[in-house]
């Protein structure tokens, strides 16, 4: 007789629920409702939409880091009347360890997500990590906790969701290159000169993801990919020298993992985060697609050419940080969030984003790889450092 066992429904914290990548995880979600479970949201300070998300999926556990947030929504009584609400901070790190959560999506713009992911790492949880600025900020002692603790970090950037699907069975000491792709963002195709007047609006305008504001206008800089590219060294334990980008601007094949052998795995599929979530919360389970899938007899071309750096200097400026290590990548992403901030207010010019990056990496001295704390304070003084030049 066999006897088949349904698996278990997988229980879902998500972080950034109110987000671009939120957005998307919650089709997954309804896309999956036998297989998946959202057990806890949490945002900044939406709390209409938060309170929303809360009551579609019957969700009791919910938090806001905005505290004035949420003690208006509690003045306001605006809680629906089944949930718990946490606030601060801290309410994140108590949903990332909720003891009824399996896997914790961590989907916050910006660094405010690396106490959650170090809280889920400790309390066991699977991680999902979409937040990109934390392996950044400190991708080695995120990976060396999860090591510690034996957790599984699946990647939810559809660049390295593609890689680890292409390394599945394969050894990491077989590769030789990893070359992720970068569809070239807003002004791929602007003359150089042009880049000097560009506005928010028009750097806003991604031709192939709609996504938060923050890395649609480091997808126009290029700034994404140099994330990226150190991203992946941490995530898989490369070289800075295994990681390179290329330009690809139909955004299909995510990423290619070149073997030793000269033999190369490619990941497709079309434009869309729901590929990559759902990838990573039903590992290593797969299921239906949220959304359709490509017809390869319909796509008329894939094509791809190397980056041209003087128009992306942010990009050489991040391999330079991943290669010089220490808090120097740490520096470059403080730095560019803060130049990006500005540059959303009117307050800097396109181009200035790139300078702003460059003299807060050239003011502050890396100081050595110590500790994670070390890496905090360098990540502080360079928000100042930058902040000084605007
Ligand atoms: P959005 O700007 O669309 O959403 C950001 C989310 O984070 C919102 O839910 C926001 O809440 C929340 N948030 C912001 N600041 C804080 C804070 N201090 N504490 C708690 N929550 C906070 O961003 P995206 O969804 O585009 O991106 C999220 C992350 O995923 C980023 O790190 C990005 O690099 C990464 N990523 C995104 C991709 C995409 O397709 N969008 C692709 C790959 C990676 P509120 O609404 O209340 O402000
Ligand atoms: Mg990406």
């Amino acid at each position: 007789m066999t006897v088949t066992t349904r698996p278990a429904k997988k229980r879902v914290v998500l972080l950034g629920a109110t987000g671009s990548i939120g957005e998307s995880t919650l089709r997954v979600l309804r896309a999956h409702p036998a297989s998946l479970e959202l057990v806890g949201v949490a945002a900044h300070a939406n709390a209409e939409k938060l309170f929303a998300i809360c009551r579609e999926f019957g969700v009791r556990h919910v938090a806001l880091a905005d505290e004035s947030a949420a003690l208006a929504a509690r003045t306001a009584q605006q809680i629906p009347g089944h949930a718990k609400l946490c606030s601060g901070p801290s309410g994140l790190v108590e949903l990332a360890s909720l003891p009824e959560a399996d896997i914790v999506l961590v989907a916050v713009v910006g660094t405010a997500g690396l106490a959650p992911a170090l809280a889920a790492i400790a309390a066991g949880k699977d991680l999902a990590l979409a937040s990109k600025e934390i392996l950044v900020l400190a991708g080695e002692f995120i990976m060396a906790a999860a090591r510690a603790k034996g957790t599984k970090i699946l990647p939810v950037d559809s660049e390295h969701n593609a890689v680890f699907q292409c390394l599945a069975g394969q050894a990491v000491g077989d590769v030789r290159r990893v070359t992720l792709t970068a569809s070239g963002g807003a002004f791929r195709d602007w003359p150089v000169e042009r880049l000097a007047h560009a506005t928010p609006a028009e750097a806003l305008k991604h031709p192939n993801w709609a996504m938060g504001p923050k890395i649609t206008v480091d997808s126009a800089t290029l700034a994404n990919k140099g994330l990226e590219l150190i991203e992946a060294r941490w995530l898989f334990g490369l070289r800075p020298d295994q990681c390179h980008a290329v330009i690809h601007p139909q955004s299909i094949v995510h990423a290619v993992v070149e073997f030793n052998d000269g033999s190369m795995l490619a990941q497709l599929c079309p434009p869309s985060m729901t590929f990559p979530i759902q990838h990573a919360l039903l590992h290593p389970a797969r299921a239906p697609g949220t959304d359709a899938s490509l017809d390869l007899g319909r796509l008329s071309a894939l094509e791809f050419r190397p980056v041209d750096e003087q128009r992306f200097p942010l990009l050489h400026l991040a391999r330079a940080a991943m290669v010089t290590g220490g808090a120097a990548p740490a520096i470059f992403n403080a730095a560019n969030e803060i130049a990006v901030a500005a540059f959303l207010a009117g307050r800097l010019p396109f181009l200035g984003i790139a300078t702003v990056v460059e003299k807060t990496l050239e003011r502050m001295q890396p100081p050595p790889p110590t500790d994670l704390a070390a890496v905090l304070v360098a990540d502080a003084e360079a928000r100042r450092t930058a902040a000084a030049q605007l």
